[in-house]
């Protein structure tokens, strides 16, 4: 496959994402732990949640309004991270955030979330692919 059609392939995946979106919709439990982050140089504004069990991220939900890249993310986002540990979440979110500052980032599996590896090109966007991880990961920080 040449370059430029993985971009093509990548592209369609962040906007099937955009367009039916997975775990999106807030649910009302107080186990979940809710966090409301927005990125005001795009308008991207979203609420993310965890249900933490133990060790385990069991689910994660996310709400939000946005750009394509920022509301795609999120959906990807839920699925690469539900039903890992914090430990392996944790690493992902690093892996993610190193290949989108185009760094290496080892041998971690992003699964889907391969497919932004372009927006790291577009310094402007990077925020809005990052802003659900960097949701997800407060709320990670916050659980002892
Ligand atoms: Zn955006």
């Amino acid at each position: 496959m040449s370059r430029n059609d993985l971009s093509n392939l990548y592209r369609q995946v962040i906007m099937d994402h955009y367009k039916n979106p997975k775990n999106k919709g807030l649910i009302e439990d107080t186990r979940y732990k809710t966090i409301h982050l927005n990125n005001p140089s795009c308008g991207d504004d979203i609420h993310v949640q965890a249900l933490i069990e133990g060790e385990a991220l069991k689910d994660i939900r996310h709400q939000g309004s946005g750009c394509s890249i920022c509301c795609a993310s999120a959906s990807v986002m839920s699925e690469t991270l539900k039903n890992h540990t914090l430990k392996e979440a944790k690493n992902t979110i690093k892996a993610f955030s190193k290949m989108l500052m185009n760094e290496p980032y080892g041998d971690v599996n992003l699964e889907e979330a391969v497919v932004f590896q372009g927006v790291s090109q577009f310094p402007a966007r990077i925020k809005c692919a990052t802003l659900s991880w960097k949701a997800i990961e407060s709320l990670l920080d916050e659980h002892k």
